[in-house]
């Protein structure tokens, strides 16, 4: 990827990875290749971390809306996958030795999960009616309505929802 290609956020991520490669350098004593950076995560994920071709994945709406999470959090935590294959080979995705890298190495707690707000990337929601006014339901509810497979009511006032 062509420098000129990422914008001021993904600039942000690359030298966030950037300097986080050079801190395991510097605390193991070897170099480790920087990573291949992607930002084509898709989904509700964060980021992901391929342990063959050494790549990282970010998702760009949950990093824009959550740069700091990202800086702080989802950089140390999916470059931890990098390295703990690199230092210890086939290892449980957030087991013992990728829960000491983040601790030691990068000061973090482990969170296997990122807490953000994921409602932009959580799909097409659909508003339905009841007495209290309109209620979103995912499009999987939606799906099950329009299949007649099930009706949904509303949890306050027990109204069977409608589509709008
Ligand atoms: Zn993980
Ligand atoms: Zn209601």
């Amino acid at each position: 990827m062509q420098k000129s290609d990422l914008d001021p956020t993904m600039q942000q991520i690359v030298l966030r990875v950037q300097q986080c490669v050079k801190i395991a350098n510097v605390y193991f004593k070897q170099v480790f290749d920087m990573p291949q950076i992607k930002f084509n995560q898709r989904g509700k994920i964060a980021g992901s971390a391929r342990l063959q071709s050494n790549e990282l994945r970010f998702n760009q709406v949950l990093m824009r809306d959550n740069i700091d999470t990202f800086l702080s959090d989802v950089v140390p935590h999916e470059l931890c996958h990098l390295l703990a294959f690199r230092l210890y080979g086939r290892v449980r995705p957030h087991g013992k030795e990728w829960q000491a890298l983040m601790r030691e190495v990068f000061e973090r707690k482990p969170e296997t999960y990122h807490l953000m707000d994921v409602t932009k990337v959580s799909g097409q929601k659909f508003t339905y009616l009841c007495k209290c006014g309109p209620i979103q339901l995912s499009i999987r509810r939606h799906n099950k309505v329009v299949r007649k497979v099930q009706q949904y009511r509303c949890l306050k006032c027990g109204t069977q929802l409608v589509a709008a």
